[in-house]
């Protein structure tokens, strides 16, 4: 939309409001009330550029930030909107290339079973050093990717690289070491063909080693159908399934029951708290019962301290992983831990 003859009292953000709250009225569709939103970016002539071509790109900027901070809402475009994004897309470039060059690598963390004290399985976590050696945090890039379908490459990639990684040390070791893979809910909005890509290489992979697929609450917002269906593949092939940083994302628990799950993930916030404070027990009592009742096993993530540990076996907790017991670790690294032990 462009708006002319602007004056302090008639804003385009006036105009933005006004068209919001027009889009908002439902709608009555064959008797069914259907109700819309919009997410609206502005850009303003000659301040934010001076083409037409530059305008419509900053605006789109401006609505791309709206989407992303819940949408059905309205901003104007800032200068450092566009340094965020400039800075993103460099990262994007950056992260291709590593893929593309041999520039990412695996570690992994041991899963330790309580019960028998053994490290039955270990998670792998993908790493991306850049050329000066410095580590970019996994957090970081993988939400990037996430924003895109570059992480279904790393996701693969990561697949392909620990089964190898993980089968050859079981060999050296003489017994089997379990693998889990975190997986991006991203795949299930991609094309049918990234995701058999996937599928196929998952039960490739669990034919080989043990393997625990990781999926995280947000997955169950794509597509339910596709998701259970893929599961339901992975399981029928001999894979575990866990949900990884529980009590986090999704509200409703109903999934809990639907999905052919195996274990809970305490996500590390509730476990970093639950021997301080009061309330963030109480969820960590209420996660094992929960647990519990619907026969899944229980894996605490982020154990840092010997008194977690400690309330975690008292409480019957199946499985630990944390910075306590072992951090990620390149394969070598894990072998000798592994021997150690
Ligand atoms: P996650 O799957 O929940 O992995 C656990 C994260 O907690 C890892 O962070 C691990 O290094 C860290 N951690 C483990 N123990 C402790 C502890 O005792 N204290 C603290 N403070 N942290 C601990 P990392 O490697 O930075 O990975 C962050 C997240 O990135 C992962 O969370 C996972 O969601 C995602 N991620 C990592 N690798 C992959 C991958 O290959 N594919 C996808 N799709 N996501 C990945
Ligand atoms: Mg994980
Ligand atoms: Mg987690």
């Amino acid at each position: 939309m462009i708006l002319r003859e602007l004056t302090d009292e008639f804003t385009p953000m006036d105009v933005a409001e006004r068209l919001l709250e027009a889009i908002r009225q439902p709608h009555d569709l064959a008797g069914c009330q259907v109700a819309c939103g919009a997410s609206i970016g502005i850009a303003v002539y000659p301040q934010d550029g001076e083409q037409v071509d530059d305008l419509i790109s900053k605006a789109d900027h401006a609505m791309y930030e709206v989407k992303k901070s819940g949408r059905n809402g309205c901003q104007y475009f800032t200068q450092s909107m566009q340094e965020r994004s400039e800075q993103r897309h460099s990262l994007y470039l950056r992260l291709q290339a590593a893929l593309a060059n041999d520039g990412l690598s695996v570690e992994y963390q041991p899963v330790v079973d309580l019960r028998s004290g053994r490290a039955t399985r270990c998670e792998a976590l993908v790493r991306w050093y850049d050329e000066q050696g410095r580590q970019i945090p996994t957090g970081e890039f993988i939400a990037m990717a996430e924003e895109t379908s570059l992480v279904n490459a790393i996701d693969l990639f990561v697949l392909e690289k620990a089964a190898d990684g993980v089968e050859a040390l079981s060999n050296r070791l003489g017994w089997p070491l379990g693998l889990a893979v975190n997986l991006s809910p991203r795949l299930f909005l991609s094309t049918e063909s990234a995701l058999n890509q996937w599928l196929e290489l998952a039960l490739q992979v669990a034919r080989r080693v043990p393997l625990t697929v990781e999926i995280t609450e947000r997955i169950l917002i794509e597509d339910p159908e596709r998701v259970h269906q893929v599961l339901d593949r992975l399981k029928q092939h001999g894979a575990t399934i866990a949900i990884d940083d529980f009590g986090t994302g999704y509200s409703s628990l109903s999934y809990l029951t639907q999905l052919p799950l195996d274990y809970l993930k305490i996500d590390r916030s509730f476990v970093e708290n639950m021997t301080t404070s009061r309330p963030a027990q109480m969820l960590v009592d209420t996660i094992f019962s929960l647990a519990r009742n619907l026969g899944l096993e229980l894996v605490a993530e982020g154990v840092e301290t010997p008194e977690q540990l400690a309330s975690l076996r008292d409480k019957g907790c199946d499985y630990v992983q944390g910075y306590l017991l072992a951090r990620p670790m390149g394969e070598a690294q894990l072998e000798q831990w592994l021997r150690r032990r």
